[in-house]
């Protein structure tokens, strides 16, 4: 079963609440009963296979490209650096 968060947009908080695609989202807060928010929830991406840390992974590895270790800086990241 999945799992969305909502966030309050009265009290501010972020809950979780395991629904069925069938059912309908949640409108109310359940600590105040104000208007809530749905969000992505990051452990419905993990469960469908992607991961939010996948992405996060290329997002790092792109980052060397993008190091000025020809200056002879480089970076803390920079495998290149780690090297020379
Ligand atoms: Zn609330």
């Amino acid at each position: 079963m999945p799992v969305y968060e909502y966030k309050c947009h009265d009290c501010g908080i972020v809950f979780e609440a395991r629904q069925k695609f069938s059912d309908a989202p949640l409108t109310a807060c359940t600590a105040c009963g104000g208007k809530v928010e749905k969000m992505i929830s990051l452990g419905g991406f993990a469960l469908k296979g992607g991961g939010w840390y996948q992405s996060g992974y290329s997002a790092g590895s792109a980052q060397p490209a993008a190091c000025p270790s020809s200056a002879g800086g480089g970076c803390a990241g920079c495998p290149k650096a780690a090297n020379e």
